[in-house]
């Protein structure tokens, strides 16, 4: 696990090992596939892979923003792949993914912000695995959340996810170039759009928030429809990105957890190793 500064005892994982590691690392490496996985240095890379899941980086693996809590490459991204829908297909068949977490960077350098080509993957996808079920955790679309919206209607089903990251009062500093009233208003589009598609949201504690702050996000995202939340601790993803201010303890995650159920989430994960890919595919968080 890549993580800077002295952890506590908690925040201990084991590497990844075994077959099913090997394997998933192996069909990445072939494919060329790029992952948040290894992008964002996720503390949680062994257990997942050898769970057999990974979470795909589709559309490069260079933002058009530059958020201090991420480690993800910041830049001028090179135009969409079109060999990436059958990319992430072969990765699809070959791990047998029944549930497939799809994320991208920021495109704002695209007129749909990447939409048609999350589709063209989810599309894909579902023509070489059959009964695969996906969930997509999309940039704020900025400027273009109704095209983009549209461009993702031929994709459905999927669970639609957007992560407000953290407290409004923190953006500046952490979510540079994000705005937290476009990333409400992405999730409410959708809901009002699609009212059956679940959707979404993620929240990173440790960076200085208070617990008022953060309840005030759990209800805004309750009053734009969020069905789901998941809570976790922020880690340090690389020496370049803001050091964390608090190790919340894993009972405080607990209480979280009710917390959240309490404000009407119906699907709730909250635990220091939390991320908004991780269990994704449980039915039931009850
Ligand atoms: S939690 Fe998500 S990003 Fe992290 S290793 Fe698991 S699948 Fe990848």
């Amino acid at each position: 696990m890549s993580t800077f500064g002295k952890l506590p005892p908690w925040l201990k994982r084991p590497a990844g090992s075994g077959n099913t590691f090997n394997h998933t690392r192996e069909i990445l490496n072939e494919l060329g596939q790029q992952t948040i996985c290894t992008n964002a240095n996720c503390p949680n890379l062994g257990q997942c892979w050898s769970r057999g899941t990974a979470t795909v980086l589709i559309l490069g693996n260079i933002c058009t923003r530059n958020c201090k809590f991420c480690s993800v490459g910041k830049g001028k991204p090179l135009p969409p792949d079109p060999d990436e829908p059958n990319r992430v297909a072969q990765m699809a068949k070959r791990m047998n993914i029944k549930y497939l977490v799809i994320t991208s960077v920021d495109r704002d350098d695209l007129p749909d912000g990447g939409a048609s080509h999350f589709a063209a993957v989810v599309n894909a996808a579902r023509e070489a695995v059959a009964g695969i079920r996906f969930e997509l955790l999309v940039p704020d679309f900025k400027g273009c959340q109704d095209a983009a919206l549209d461009k993702l209607e031929c994709a459905l089903p999927f669970v639609f996810g957007h992560n407000v990251e953290t407290v409004p009062s923190l953006y500046p500093k952490a979510r540079t170039g994000g705005n937290y009233q476009l990333s409400l208003e992405l999730l409410r589009k959708a809901k009002n759009r699609w009212p059956d598609v679940p959707t979404k949201s993620s929240l990173m504690l440790g960076l200085g928030e208070t617990d008022e702050l953060v309840i005030e996000v759990l209800n805004d995202l309750r009053n734009v429809g969020c069905d789901r939340v998941t809570l976790g601790q922020y880690l340090r993803p690389s020496k370049d990105s803001l050091e964390v201010l608090e190790y919340v303890k894993p009972e405080k995650f607990d209480w979280w957890a009710e917390k959240a159920k309490e404000i009407g989430f119906n699907w709730v994960m909250s635990s220091p190793f939390t991320r908004s890919s991780y269990f994704a595919e449980v039915e039931s968080t009850d």
